[in-house]
């Protein structure tokens, strides 16, 4: 055997662009690389640039040889606005303008890993993000064995995987505007998915939607790949994966990412991605609160809302008497006008009651014994996150993947409340004294036993640990 054979594999890892992706990917990578593979993470200059200026991550890797990061143009000026809800121009341009660099990169060794400046090792696996279909292709000319990714939620990958029966059997488009009527051709969630938890893009009702002509070629996609893995835990999702393997048959749920990443975590540094700076003074302020009596709000990195809707919500936890940590991205509410036009009533119950940060360090925030509960918008990372600590959710869907997932957490897990499709003080009170207070012990019971859980299946002979187990040993036999 000569050395270049001897060596571990050099896996390239490719994540979309954008904060929940990025996260979790990250986390992969890492955790590969601690499993002794050679790693390249693959970031959109825009990403690199942003996560350069937040977090240590020139830094972070000094002591691991077997890391490096590299960047790739995602095709669009520097000044193009990537955030709040201009990522599908990014996604057309990474489709369009992406797929020829990438080739380009692969086959003229820009990627090679470099071994102490005397060899380069070129890519011997790719792991990619599923929506990237272009990498599947570029995989396929050049040979190279390629595992997906997707950091959404397998209940709405499993939706997207149905889309084609859902078009066929006439169930979608809808019609007519009752969007509470059951779904019937999405296997396995007959009896509670409505018309209203489909992803939001089925509203549009419009079969030409670039979403719809995208998303429903996943299952097809997906199956290109050698296998697909996926951000989640048999024991939450497992009668939703027994679907998904009757059109993926090999599946590697390794979930919940950030918390197994933590599990191998020894020698590096707890790591940030955070496109974001976060505010650790929140920390300080919910060091000085009671156990279970703050509940923290946040929708994440893409969503936003409008003014009308920021007074609804505040005027309803306010008067829920309730102690709250929010985050208020800078960008997340139209126009800046909004802080000076906050309510004097608001502003005091605020003073007394609440903590208000642009971006906080979410994963300590969720492990803090302060935290009682998570107001959040249904993101994939921010429902694992909070399932992992036990924290139980009142769900406030924004886009995407986040309708479905919020009639999972509370008609299929039991672990919170589906605001979806209203905002009005009164039911923002009455969900958070309900969660918080009135119905406290239910959903702490539910919400400690999947905790218990997602904790169990990352020690050693649980799912996601012999899941990941497997991965890397199928990594390096295809890498041979
Ligand atoms: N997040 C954070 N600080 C915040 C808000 C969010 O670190 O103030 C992180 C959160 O922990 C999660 C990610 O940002 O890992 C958001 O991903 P998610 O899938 O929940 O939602 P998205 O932002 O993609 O809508």
């Amino acid at each position: 055997m000569d050395e270049q054979e001897s060596l571990p594999p050099h896996v390239l890892i490719f994540p979309l662009p954008l904060q929940g992706p990025v996260n979790s990917m990250f986390k992969l990578a890492e955790l590969l690389c601690f499993s002794g593979l050679h790693i390249t993470i693959l970031l959109t200059e825009n990403i690199h640039n942003r996560l350069v200026l937040h977090t240590d991550i020139t830094s972070r890797f000094d002591q691991c040889p077997g890391f490096q990061i590299k960047t790739i143009s995602d095709g669009l000026p520097d000044d193009h606005p990537r955030d709040g809800g201009k990522f599908l121009e990014v996604f057309d341009s990474l489709r369009t303008k992406t797929k020829t660099l990438f080739k380009d990169m692969l086959t003229s060794d820009l990627l090679c890993f470099d071994l102490d400046g005397k060899e380069r090792r070129r890519v011997s696996c790719i792991i990619a993000d599923g929506v990237l279909g272009f990498t599947c292709d570029v995989a396929d000319e050049i040979s190279v064995p390629i595992f997906c990714v997707r950091t959404i939620s397998p209940c709405c990958l499993w939706i997207f995987f149905c889309l084609p029966k859902l078009i066929e059997s006439g169930e979608y488009p809808f019609e007519d505007d009752n969007l509470d009527e059951l779904i019937k051709s999405v296997p396995g969630a007959e009896t509670f998915l409505r018309r209203r938890d489909l992803p939001s893009f089925c509203r549009s009702g419009d079969l030409t939607d670039s979403n719809i002509q995208l998303y429903k070629t996943e299952g097809q996609e997906n199956s290109r790949a050698h296998g697909l893995i996926l951000n989640t835990f048999e024991e939450l999702d497992e009668p939703i994966l027994n679907q998904m393997r009757t059109i993926c048959p090999n599946l590697y749920p390794i979930g919940p990412l950030h918390a197994h990443l933590k599990k191998k975590q020894t020698t590096l540094r707890p790591s940030s991605n955070s496109l974001w700076a976060e505010d650790r003074t929140c920390i300080d302020w919910l060091n000085n609160q009671l156990p279970n009596s703050v509940i923290y709000v946040s929708f994440g990195s893409i969503a936003t809302m409008t003014n009308d809707q920021l007074i609804e919500f505040w005027y309803g936890l306010v008067n829920s008497g309730q102690k709250f940590l929010w985050v208020i991205r800078p960008d997340s509410i139209a126009g800046e006008e909004w802080r000076s036009k906050i309510p004097v009533d608001l502003a005091t119950g605020t003073k007394e009651r609440g903590y208000i940060v642009e971006w906080a360090p979410q994963e300590e925030v969720l492990a803090h014994p302060a935290v009682g509960g998570f107001w959040t918008h249904c993101g994939w990372n921010s429902i694992l996150e909070s399932v992992y600590e036990g924290k139980p959710m009142i769900c406030w869907p924004y886009f995407f993947d986040q309708q479905v997932n919020s009639r999972f957490v509370e008609k299929v897990w039991g672990i919170g409340l589906d605001m979806k499709d209203t905002c009005d003080r009164e039911i923002v009170e009455k969900m958070v004294k309900d969660l918080m207070v009135l119905r406290k012990e239910e959903f702490l019971g539910r919400a400690n036993h999947m905790s218990k859980l997602a904790k169990n299946c990352l020690m050693e002979g649980g799912s996601s640990y012999s899941n990941f187990d497997r991965l890397v040993k199928d990594i390096k036999s295809l890498s041979d």
